[in-house]
Formats: structure tokens, sequence, C-alpha cells
């Protein structure tokens, strides 16, 4: 290190105090990478506050001397946009954590950034409301890296994205400056909306310290169902249907073949006995009474054969079971190296994607796992592969085959992980120059120094 780096950390040691700041051996490797396991160095040092005023001191000292910062949060990221080179120092928002307040009147809830999300959402749950974000990393994604990856997940067919979900901020800027919005109502048009600026910007922007969470609330009853379909034309009718007469629909999430053969062997489990080409996960969010609804509009779908055999979950055992082989939890475990790609596009145009797309990949790596899942109904496909040697160049080469396909059909190479540095070389293949040249002079202006999570998105 330095001479200069030794004297900002010694200033940010004063300045927080010895407990906020881990360097040298006590520097952990968790702190190395996220979840997509492509981050390789450790930061310099790691600084773990425990206050806004802590994260604002430190980001001044860091500031001046043209240190960079990496935000870290639960590290569950799949885009790379946690990881440090070996120059940065790592933000731990994992000592400011905690719900502050619900709101019952406003329905909001006042949390931390470092709360881990599955906490946050059994405190609404046990306060009578639903917390709707939700995700397969809610036991370890912390709310500042939802905020700032706009983290998508399983609910936003029903409730949106993070980003429809929050109603305040609170947000430190690179030179240090608190900005302070924690407004709880739904409505508020005094000028720029600056919370939409923060959000999505990946730790680029701002160090998300506080946000304003929507509740809604809970609901009494949930009903699940896996349906079997032969065509993605049916799927696609599926959910027009679904969409139209079932008001609490809450969950549409379809699985390709090869997902859900994988997924069931490892989980050691088979909903169906002829495996379908298409699976579709429903859910329902609602009343008790809701259940003949449900059970109506499947038996319509079956006597019509828009689908062709369907289960309906009878206890919270067998609504597990069908999302078990949904988050697909052991794929990363079996599948070592896993790719795990994340598209959008008009929801038309997804079946003949993942199609074209599967036979592009399979041609070219002839021994690889590929499947293909998703948000559905959002427009949201996520692709996953494992080359049996995985290497950087052939990762590289899936990314370049499929990204490919989602620039010819005019479709977003991010729907919900966000750019950080895997897809930052890709960038321009769904956003203009115009637009990326836009975002440049907005990350300008709001951290002049570029200290902020330097290398990542733009
Ligand atoms: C099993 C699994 C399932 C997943 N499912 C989904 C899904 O359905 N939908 C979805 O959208 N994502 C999903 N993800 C991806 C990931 O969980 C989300 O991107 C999540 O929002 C990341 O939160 P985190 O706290 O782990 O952030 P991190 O990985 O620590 O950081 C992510 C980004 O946010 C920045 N950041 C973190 N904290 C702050 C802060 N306080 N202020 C400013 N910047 C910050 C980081 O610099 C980085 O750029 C999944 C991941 C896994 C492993």
């Amino acid at each position: 290190m330095t001479g200069g780096g030794h004297a900002v950390i010694a200033a940010l040691r004063d300045a927080l105090g010895p407990r906020a700041l881990l360097s040298g051996d006590a520097v952990g490797a968790r702190y190395c990478s996220d979840a997509s396991l492509t981050g390789s160095c450790l930061p310099r040092a790691v600084l773990r506050p425990d206050t806004v005023e802590a994260v604002a001191a430190a980001l001044r000292i860091c500031n001046a001397a043209g240190q960079s910062v990496v935000p870290q949060g639960g590290l569950t990221g799949l885009a790379g946009g946690a990881n440090p080179r070996a120059d940065d120092i790592a933000l731990s928002l994992e000592r400011f954590a905690g719900v502050e307040e619900i709101d019952e009147a406003s329905g909001t809830m006042t949390v931390r950034a470092g709360t881990v999300l599955e906490s946050a959402q059994s405190v609404a749950a046990a306060a009578g409301f639903l917390l709707p974000i939700d995700l397969g990393a809610r036991g370890s994604c912390q709310i500042g890296g939802i905020v700032a990856t706009n983290a998508g997940g399983i609910r936003v067919l029903r409730h949106g994205q993070t980003r429809e979900n929050v109603l305040g901020l609170e947000v430190v800027l690179a030179d240090g400056t608190v900005i302070t919005s924690l407004n709880k109502a739904v409505k508020n048009n005094t000028g720029y909306d600056l919370r939409q600026l923060f959000i999505g910007s990946e730790g680029t922007l701002g160090v998300v310290t506080r946000a304003v969470l929507r509740l809604r609330p809970a609901p009494a009853a949930c009903h699940t169902a896996l349906c079997a379909l032969r065509s993605y034309g049916h799927v696609v009718e599926l959910l027009k249907r679904a969409q139209a007469a079932l008001p609490g629909l809450s969950a549409f999430e379809v699985m390709w073949e090869s997902y859900v053969r994988f997924n069931e062997e490892a989980e050691r489990i088979r909903h169906f006995v002829d495996r379908p080409s298409l699976t579709v996960l429903l859910e329902q969010q609602g009343a008790e009474e809701d259940a003949h609804r449900f059970e109506a509009f499947l038996a319509d779908a079956l006597e019509e054969e828009l689908i062709g055999d369907a289960l309906i979950a009878q206890s919270q055992k067998e609504r597990d079971s069908f999302w078990a082989v949904r988050e697909g939890h052991q794929m990363d475990r079996l599948l070592p190296g896993l790719i795990n790609l994340d598209v959008s596009m008009a929801i038309g145009r997804l079946g003949d994607f993942a199609e074209t797309c599967g036979q592009r990949l399979a041609r070219r790596f002839p021994d690889a796992h590929i499947s293909f899942y998703g948000h559905l109904a959002d427009g949201n496909l996520h692709v996953a592969v494992s080359v049996p040697t995985s290497t950087d160049q052939a990762a590289a080469e899936v990314s370049r085959i499929t990204y490919e396909l989602v620039r010819q059909r005019g479709g977003s190479i991010s729907a919900e992980h966000g750019i950080g540095t895997l897809k930052r070389p890709y960038l321009g293949y769904s956003r203009s120059a115009a637009e990326i040249e836009l975002m440049r002079r907005m990350k300008t202006a709001l951290d002049p120094n570029g200290i902020l999570n330097p290398g990542k998105v733009i």
C-alpha cells in the first residue's frame, strides 16, 4: 500500500473507530465477490459503519483522497456489481440494520439499508402486512442492495419492481452530503423524482442508507398450482386469461422442460408423470373463498385443453415443493461455474428466443446444461448454462451468443440483475449511444471524482 493509502486508512480508523474498519488479515474472503463468483480480489479494507453520519464521514474522507469505494450489501448480486478491485475500499452496510418504524396508517416501513430482506418481511408479517418485494436470495440480500439493483423477483406481476415499492429514500452522495427524503405518501410531484435516480444505480451514484417501503395488507390465503403445457402459445394464452380471471394473480413463473428435469432430480421430486415441455407455476393471493374461482379457472383451462394437467397445492409443504423446483437452490452447488443470464423482451417473442438461443448454445457447447425459466408475465427470462470445463472465455461466448439474439429481438440484456461488471461490455446492445452519454453526464455531476463503484455499469 502507498503512503497515501496508509493515510486514508488511518483517517478512516480515526473517524469511524476500529470496529468499523477491517484491514489486513481481518478482511475475510467473503468480501471478494458477489454470488456470480467472478470477483477474485480482496479489497484494501472493509468499512462497516453503523450510523448514517459514519457513512457520510467515510465518503468525505475517501472523496477528498480520491479513494474508490465499492458499496456492498448481502453480496447475492449476479452481475459482479459489488466485486472490489485490490485498490478499492468496500463499504458494507451490514452493521446498519433493522426496521426503524412501521407506520400502520400509511402502510409503510422505514428500514435501514443493511437489513436482510427476510427479516424485513418477517417484521411486516408480524404487524399484519405483506412486504411484497420477494426473491430467491431473500435470506441474504439486503434492502440497500435491493434498492441499488432495483430488484425484481417473483411478485412484480402484482406489486411491481422495487422501484414501485420505494416511497422514500436516504442516500449519501460521494462527497458525504446526506440526502434524506423519507417520504411516505404515494404522491409527491415536487420537481424531479430524485429517488428514482438512485434506484437501480448499482452503487455508482450514492450509497443508500435508509428506505421507506410500501406495505400491502397481508393476504389471508394463497392458492398455488403447477400446470403442464405443450406449447409456448398456450403459455401466453394462459397468462392472458389468468390476468383477466384471477384478480389476485401474484406469480406466473414458466419453466422449460430441462430446467424442471434438473431441479426435480436435484430435489428428488416428480410432479407430473410425463414431464411437459413447459410448466407454469401459478399463484393467486387473496381470500380463502378465492379457492373456488382458482379451481374453476384451472378446470376451464383443462377442458379447453389449454393445459394438459394441473396440480393444486393442498398444503404449505406442497406449495414449497412447487417453489423448490422453481427456485432451483441446488443448481449452484451441483453445477459449479453456472452462468446465470437474465434478459427481457416482448412476451410474444420469448418462446422463439428460448428455442433459437437453446439451439445456438447447444451447437457451440454440445455437453452443456442449458435451461430456461423466468418471470414470464414481466417478459423476463433467465438462461442457465453450465459448460463442463467452465472458463471466462466460455462465459463470454455464452453471453455474446445470447445477447446478440436479445439485441436482434429489441430486448434488454438485463431484466433485473443489473449491469455490474459482467454486462458492461454489452450495455450498448440495449441502450443507445445518446442514453449512455446521458448516464455518463449524470455520473460526473454526482460523483465528479469517480470514487463510487468505478468500472461498474458505464
Ligand atoms: C438464489 C438467487 C436468486 C435471485 N433472484 C433474484 C430475483 O428473482 N430477482 C432479482 O432482481 N435478483 C435476484 N437475484 C440477484 C440478487 O439477489 C439481487 O440483485 C439483490 O438485489 C442484490 O442484493 P444484495 O444486498 O445482495 O446486493 P449486493 O450483491 O451486495 O450488491 C449489488 C449491487 O448493489 C450495490 N449496493 C449494495 N448495497 C448498496 C447500498 N447500500 N447503497 C448503494 N449501492 C449498494 C453494490 O455496489 C452492487 O452494485 C438472485 C440472486 C440469487 C443468488
